[in-house]
């Protein structure tokens, strides 16, 4: 009874886990995390915007014609923290790709 017992809990923290990390990576809400500055959980990051850092143009690989255009983003993101009030603003990268393919001329 007791090997059932914990084979259910195991299961039950996959899925918690699998959720948490969907969750984490739509990167929608604000997280909180550990403060850099202080330590406590107050830490929580939001995502201010994204600008476009250069794009290049290659041949579709979608259709016969046409191009991609591959445009890559710095994204910017502000933490904060709720218990010592400590800022800072880290960033990331995006790439995104626009498909302008057609099957014919
Ligand atoms: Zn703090
Ligand atoms: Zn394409």
């Amino acid at each position: 009874m007791k090997k059932v017992t914990s084979l259910l809990m195991a299961i039950f923290c996959a899925f918690t886990f699998s959720m948490v990390a969907f969750a984490d990576s739509a990167e929608v809400q604000p997280r909180a995390a550990e403060c850099p500055f202080c330590g406590s959980n107050g830490w929580s990051v939001t995502r201010v915007g994204r600008r476009a850092n250069g794009s290049t143009e290659v041949s579709c690989t979608h259709y016969q014609y046409g191009t991609d255009v591959i445009t890559k983003y710095i994204v910017d993101y502000s933490g904060s923290c709720y218990a010592c009030g400590q800022t800072q603003a880290t960033q990331s990268t995006e790439t995104e790709l626009v498909c302008h393919g057609r099957s014919h001329i």
